[in-house]
Order: C-alpha cells, then sequence, then structure tokens
C-alpha cells in the first residue's frame, strides 16, 4: 500500500470551513502526516470547498482542472467542503484525477476515506446528508494562537430562495452545551483570549434540542463565566431569530463584545419576501432600534446581495438609504450569482451584469464612506485592543478592538496575547494608528 507522508490543504470560503480545515490537519496529524506549504511536494492534496458564490466554486474547479494535467509526481487529491456535497459523484466525471470527495457532514471519516484510496485504489466518496454531533473537536491544529473559533451549531433551517447552504450542511444540529464550554476551557487553558462562536445561524442554537433548555443566550451566560475568556464574539446571525435575551447579554457581559452581525440581505420588503428572508423592512427596524435602545454603544455588521432577480433600481434605492440609515461598520455586499440547486436557480437572472456591479461598487462608496467618518470620530479616543500579532519590519503591533476595528501601534512580542488601552491620534487605509497608553516614547506614528 502507498504511504503518505506529507499534506497540502487549501481552504476556501467561511469561517465553518477554516475551523473544519484545522479539525482536518488535526486528523492528518495525529495519523502521522506533516502539513507542508509547497503544493508540488505534497503527497495529499485537500481541496476545502465553498459553494455559496459562483467565483469561488470556479477558482477551485480551475485549480483542480490544472492539477490533472500534471505529468510528475502524482499525489492523492481530495475534495471535501459544500462544492463536495453540491456536485457529489459528479465530480469524478468532470475531474477524473480526484481521488476521493468527502462532504461537510464526514469530516470524522477522512482517515478512513484516505485508508480505502489507497488500499483499493478506487475513487472514493463520503457524503451524508445530516450533520451528526460526532466530531472530534479537541484535535483542531489552530495557526492562530490569541483567537479561535469554536463551533457550536450546524447547519441551517431558514432556506433563503438564494442559499445553497440548507441543501449543503443540512439541518440545524446544536452541539452540547457541556462539550462547547469544555473546549473553550481547553482554549483558555492553552491561552486564547478570544472565541467565535461559529455557525451558519448562531441564534438558533437549542432550539433542535429542548430537552437541554439552553438557548443561545443561555448558552452565553455559561461561557462568560469562564476566567481568563476576555472575549467571545459569534457569528453569523438571522434577524428573525435576535431575541430581547440575547440584546441583554451583548448589554451585560462583560466578554461579549458590543457587535452584532445583523444581516438585512435587501431593503425592499418585495425582494426580501422573494428572498424568504420572513421579516419586513418594518420589522427588521424595529429590531435594531431595539437593540440600539439596549446596547447604545453596539456596532452592526450586514450582508448585502445586490442584483437579486427582478431588483428594480427603486428596490436598490431602499437597500442604500437603510444602509445609510443605520450605518453598519462591517458590511459583505455581493452582486448575486445563480447557485444550482437552489429556488432563485430557476429564476430568470434577469439584471445585467453591469447593473449589478454598479450597485456594488455605490453601496461598496458608502460603507468606505460611513467607515471613514467612523474612523475620524475615533482620532482621540481611547480604546481597548486584543494584541493579535507583532510587525517585525516596524517594530509595530496589531490588534483589533471589541467592534472589529484594526489598530496598529509601536509594541514588542510580549504584547501579543494581552488587552491594551490604546489612544488614536490617526489612520491609514482601513487601520487606526495609536499609541499604548502609558508608553508615550514609543510614539513611532505620530502624525
Ligand atoms: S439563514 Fe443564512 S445560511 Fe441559512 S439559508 Fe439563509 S443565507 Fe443561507
Amino acid at each position: 500500500m502507498r504511504k503518505l507522508k506529507t499534506f497540502f490543504i487549501r481552504t476556501y470560503g467561511c469561517q465553518m470551513n477554516e475551523l473544519d480545515s484545522e479539525i482536518m490537519v488535526g486528523l492528518l496529524e495525529k495519523r502521522g502526516l506533516i502539513r507542508t506549504q509547497e503544493e508540488n511536494d505534497a503527497d495529499l492534496l485537500l481541496f476545502n470547498t465553498c459553494s455559496v458564490r459562483d467565483l469561488a466554486e470556479r477558482k477551485v474547479m480551475g485549480k483542480l482542472g490544472q492539477l490533472g494535467r500534471r505529468k510528475a509526481h502524482r499525489p492523492v487529491i481530495g475534495v471535501t467542503g459544500c462544492m463536495a456535497m453540491a456536485k457529489k459523484e459528479s465530480l469524478f466525471r468532470k475531474l477524473p484525477h480526484v481521488d476521493f470527495v468527502v462532504g461537510t457532514n464526514n469530516i470524522n471519516d477522512l482517515n478512513s476515506v484516505i485508508d480505502e484510496v489507497l488500499e483499493t485504489g478506487r475513487q472514493t466518496i463520503r457524503t451524508e446528508d445530516q450533520f451528526e454531533e460526532n466530531l472530534d473537536y479537541l484535535v483542531a491544529k489552530r495557526d492562530d494562537k490569541v483567537k479561535a473559533y469554536v463551533s457550536i451549531i450546524r447547519g441551517c433551517d431558514k432556506f433563503c430562495t438564494y442559499c445553497v447552504v440548507p441543501y449543503t450542511r443540512g439541518q440545524e444540529v446544536s452541539r452540547d452545551p457541556a462539550s462547547i464550554e469544555m473546549e473553550c476551557r481547553k482554549l483558555v487553558q492553552d491561552g486564547y483570549k478570544e472565541i467565535t462562536l461559529l455557525g451558519q445561524n448562531v441564534n438558533s442554537y437549542g432550539k433542535d434540542k429542548p430537552e437541554w433548555n439552553c438557548l443561545f443566550h443561555d448558552l452565553l451566560y455559561r461561557l462568560d463565566k469562564i476566567e481568563g475568556l476576555e472575549r467571545i464574539r459569534f457569528m453569523t446571525s438571522h434577524p428573525v431569530d435576535i431575541t430581547t435575551g440575547l440584546m441583554e447579554a451583548v448589554r451585560d457581559l462583560p466578554s461579549l463584545c458590543e457587535f452584532v452581525h445583523f444581516p438585512i440581505q435587501a431593503g425592499s420588503n418585495r425582494i426580501l419576501k422573494k428572498m424568504h428572508r420572513v421579516y419586513t423592512v418594518e420589522k427588521y427596524l424595529e429590531k435594531v432600534e431595539l437593540l440600539r435602545q439596549i446596547v447604545p454603544n453596539v456596532s452592526l455588521g450586514t450582508d448585502i446581495i445586490v442584483g437579486f432577480p427582478t431588483e428594480t433600481e427603486e428596490d436598490f434605492e431602499m437597500t442604500y438609504e437603510i444602509f445609510k440609515q443605520i450605518r453598519y461598520s462591517v458590511a459583505f455586499i455581493f452582486a448575486y450569482s445563480a447557485r444550482k440547486g437552489t429556488p432563485a436557480f430557476r429564476w430568470r437572472d434577469d439584471i445585467p451584469e453591469e447593473v449589478k456591479q454598479e450597485r456594488l461598487q455605490r453601496l461598496l462608496a458608502l460603507h468606505d464612506e460611513i467607515c471613514a467618518e467612523e474612523r475620524q470620530e475615533l482620532l482621540g479616543s481611547t480604546v481597548e485592543v486584543l494584541v493579535e500579532k507583532r510587525n517585525k519590519d516596524d517594530n509595530s503591533v496589531k490588534g483589533r478592538t471589541r467592534c472589529w476595528k484594526n489598530v496598529v501601534f509601536p509594541g514588542e512580542e510580549h504584547l501579543v496575547g494581552t488587552l491594551q488601552q490604546v489612544k488614536i491620534h490617526g489612520y491609514s487605509n482601513q487601520t487606526l494608528l495609536g499609541t499604548l497608553i502609558n508608553t508615550p516614547n514609543c510614539d513611532l506614528f505620530s502624525l
């Protein structure tokens, strides 16, 4: 039987995919493989893929196609992630040099699938539709030493008409709160300071397991008690499931950052209905107002799709106006691309590409304007920064505020992994520039 010594992994897409890759790296290292950053030297190539946007999918297909043309050193090639779930066996037809396909719900089977490929020499596939909570989370191998992702719920029951996730990741399955707490405690013992709780819709946490009596905000209260856990974040949310209980948790829990991802997707009720987002703009705005009453210093993030089928200029203007009114600090804005297998795929993708791009650019420009104003408002203020890394070139360190702003200030390696108070005195592009409070002599960035 062929022996594998090294592997290379490339990750596409969302934070959940990044976490899945960290788990797969741990599983492969457990079987004795060594990770390499050199794709050409690796005995095993793993591509953890994304299907959410057409571009992400085309990139992977292009990459995998190139590998088929390789003459020397034929590695074992595996495809995992959402594209594996969306395309299943058809991947073997299009890319006959791919050796195995492992879906998002079968990560734990990775090593047994590799064994099967090595023993039989046959293409192997494992793509179950439903996730079973059997993942060995503690095996995850993280590169980051300060911040970690922790999965709390997988799958999605919302079925927005443009989204492949309910088909590629299955129904919602919450993870046992005791297991989440144990992993978080271990991460804190290992020196992690910030944990981002992950799920396609974290706000649905616990609804599928009423016997646990632990909804999302209950989980947050439980995790906030972990000593040494400085910051908790979460992503992503569905507006319908954002409860008053969660808003109060953001206000009351010291570790919970004052940032809520509150994805509106579109500002027109007609488009929201077509997207099956199950809220109206009015209901959404009511919730935002309530959140801002409860947590006045909260920052908001959003996802927006422009150019959804039938979107008129008037519909787009409504999205633009709401964006301006709410002033999102963080925004992921995309031009619509039809995804096979979704209800919207059957509708005519009738907005010309240049119109989508023009709307996209207008919204991006508005977002840039808002961010620039926010940076301007922060001048002279003091912010809390969790230091994430050191930049050796200019003796500076880099970190983020509780509300996701990048900050750079002069500092040494020992600051990495600590919380610091930093006075902001300038900015460069998207990054705030500051000075560590109490160390006025190292003001490298004074303007
Ligand atoms: S809530 Fe999010 S993950 Fe679920 S279907 Fe809608 S867009 Fe997709």
